[in-house]
C-alpha cells in the first residue's frame, strides 16, 4: 500500500513546532521503520534532572554575563561540585526555562556524543537541528560518516492550538509519555506504564511557549529551508486530526511519508 517506502532507511528528522504532536508521529515512525527516538529535548532534560537533584536553589541567573556564562570552576565553587554533568545540567535549565534555545556549541556536542553511540544509524532525530548552524553541523557530520537523513517529517500546527495543547500537556518524569489533561488525560494522575505521578514541564507555560513559537519562525525555518535545499525531502503531516486514533495517525503519517519516495 506503501509501495514507494524503502524496506530501510537510515535516518529521519522530524520537526514542528513544540508542542505540534510530533510525538505520535515519531512512535510511528519508530515502530515502522525499527529506529531509535533521539531527542535533543530530553537530552537536556535528564542533565537539568541532575542538576535539580543536586538542590541548588539559588538565582541561576548569576552565572549569567549577557552573552556567557561565567567560568565553569566560578559555578563549581558556588555550587559545591565540580561535576560537568550538574554544571552542563544547570547552564540547560537556564535556556529551558526561558523558553530559548540552549545554544549551538552546546547542543551540537551533546548531539554528536548521542548520535555516534548508535553508529549514526538507525535515528528519529526529534528536535534537533533547529537552528542554520546544527544544520550544517549535522550535514558535515553525515558525510563525514557516510550517512544520511531520507527526509524530513513536518508535523503542522497553528499557533493557537498548540497553546491550548501544552498548558494541558502532562508528562511521566520516568519515562517521557506525554498525557494531556483534556484529550489524554492520566488515570488517577499517574503514567499507566510506570505508575508515577506525571509532571507539567517548567516550560509549558503560556509565555514561554510564546517564545519557542517565536523561537521556530526565526530559527527553524531558515534551518530546514537549507536542508531542503541540500536535496533532503519533506514530507508534511497535519498535527491536528479529527479523529485521532492510532490508525489514523499511522496512515497519516505513511501516505506522507510514501508521497516524498
Ligand atoms: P523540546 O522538548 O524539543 O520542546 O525541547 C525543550 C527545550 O530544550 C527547548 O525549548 C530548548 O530550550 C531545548 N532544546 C531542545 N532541542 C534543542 C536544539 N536542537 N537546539 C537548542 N535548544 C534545544
Amino acid at each position: 500500500m506503501y509501495e514507494n517506502i524503502p524496506d530501510k532507511l537510515t535516518n529521519i528528522i522530524v520537526t514542528g513546532k513544540s508542542g505540534a504532536g510530533k510525538q505520535p508521529r515519531i512512535d510511528v515512525l519508530v515502530d515502522e521503520f525499527d529506529l531509535e527516538q533521539l531527542s535533543t529535548g530530553n537530552i537536556f532534560r535528564s542533565y537539568l534532572g541532575k542538576f535539580n537533584d543536586h538542590g541548588y536553589s539559588g538565582d541561576i541567573g548569576r552565572f549569567w554575563q549577557g552573552k556567557s556564562f561565567v567560568r565553569d570552576d566560578e559555578i563549581a565553587d558556588v555550587l559545591g561540585t565540580d561535576d560537568p554533568d550538574i554544571i552542563l545540567g544547570l547552564k540547560a535549565k537556564f535556556f529551558v526555562d526561558r523558553g530559548l534555545f540552549v545554544p549551538d556549541h552546546i547542543t551540537n556536542e551533546l548531539f554528536k556524543g548521542s548520535f555516534a553511540k548508535r553508529d549514526h544509524r538507525g535515528q528519529v532525530l526529534d528536535g534537533y537541528p533547529r537552528t542554520l548552524d546544527q544544520a550544517k553541523f549535522l550535514m558535515e557530520l553525515l558525510e563525514e560518516e557516510d550517512s544520511r537523513v531520507d527526509f524530513i517529517l513536518r508535523v503542522d500546527n497553528d499557533d493557537e492550538m498548540i497553546v491550548e495543547r501544552t498548558v494541558n500537556r502532562r508528562i511521566c518524569p520516568d519515562c517521557g509519555k506525554v498525557y494531556h489533561l483534556v484529550y489524554k488525560p492520566p488515570h488517577e494522575g499517574k503514567c499507566e506504564v510506570c505508575d508515577v505521578e506525571v509532571v507539567q514541564r517548567s516550560d509549558d507555560t503560556e509565555e514561554k511557549i510564546r517564545s519557542r513559537l517565536k523561537e521556530f519562525k526565526e530559527k527553524v525555518i531558515p534551518a530546514m529551508k537549507y536542508l531542503e535545499e541540500r536535496g533532503i525531502p519533506i514530507a508534511k503531516v497535519p498535527g491536528h486530526l479529527e479523529k485521532f486514533t492510532p490508525e489514523n495517525v499511522r496512515k497519516s503519517v505513511l501516505s506522507s511519508v510514501n508521497k516524498v519516495f
